[in-house]
């Protein structure tokens, strides 16, 4: 299993970068896990957009499924289009980014796969494990297993019991950490830092540790020792063209 971070940028994309969004390939399959905002001129440097083959959204904020309008654009407008783009999102979490463009001119691009968090789906060679994990709207974290392989993605998340629970044993956990320690009172509910990502990744026994959706400004290298404090293992923080191989 191979992963490349196209952005992983929190909120906004900052300059030359993106935010969410995530291809995760195996044996010649590629899954895109989140389309936030800029990720598709960062696909297109890497696979053309026929290639991709599912897309899987953790939740309907425009920074993890807006470019989903310019993906399902540039299958569609084409003169020879692909065929349609499998797409898994929890109910409603597209309805906003799905009618931007006329009525019906986008539905030949996708199939649309809506689950209830919980469920598990299997997208192409990939196993998926959802679960619902605290958020201002429902946000599906998902744990991906292939050959014996894990990735575990938070999508973005308060910590909770959940979280830990969903990335137990992982070889790697990616985990929203939009702050380096403490979390605004009104959102502790709803986002993490990564000091208590860390403590989450160290009581789950995560095999490395990728920190994502950090707020534009944040040092990453402040992140990255806030994290450490509580985990020993490897600690990253995700940025366009990162590639990291699980074997
Ligand atoms: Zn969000």
């Amino acid at each position: 299993m191979r992963i490349t971070v196209l952005g992983g940028c929190g909120a906004w994309p900052e300059a030359g970068q993106a935010c969410s969004g995530y291809l995760v390939e195996h044996d010649g399959f590629t899954l895109l896990v989140d389309v936030g905002y800029a990720t598709v001129p960062r696909l297109l440097e890497r696979v053309s957009q026929d290639q991709v083959d599912a897309v899987f959204i953790s939740h309907g904020h425009p920074d993890h499924c807006a470019d989903l309008n310019p993906l399902l654009r540039s299958r569609a407008l084409r003169d020879d289009p692909p065929a349609p783009l499998p797409v898994y999102a929890l109910p409603g979490a597209l309805n906003a980014v799905l009618a931007l463009d006329r009525p019906g001119m986008l539905d030949a691009a996708y199939v649309l796969h809506e689950f209830t968090a919980g469920s598990r789906l299997d997208i192409g060679p990939f196993r998926a494990e959802t679960r619902l994990l605290s958020h201002w709207v429902p946000n599906a974290g998902v744990r991906l297993t292939v050959d014996d392989r894990v990735l575990v993605y938070t999508g973005d998340s308060g910590p909770s019991p959940e979280v830990v629970e969903l990335a137990r044993d992982a070889d790697l956990l990616l985990a929203e950490a939009t702050y380096v320690d403490q979390v605004p009172e009104d959102s502790r509910r709803d986002l993490s830092s990564a000091r208590q990502v860390g403590r989450q990744a160290a009581e789950a026994g995560v095999g490395e540790l990728l920190l994502t959706h950090l707020q534009p400004g944040t040092d990453p290298a402040t992140a990255r020792a806030a994290a450490a404090d509580g985990y020993q293992g490897k600690v990253g923080v995700a940025t366009t063209g990162l590639v990291i191989d699980l074997g």
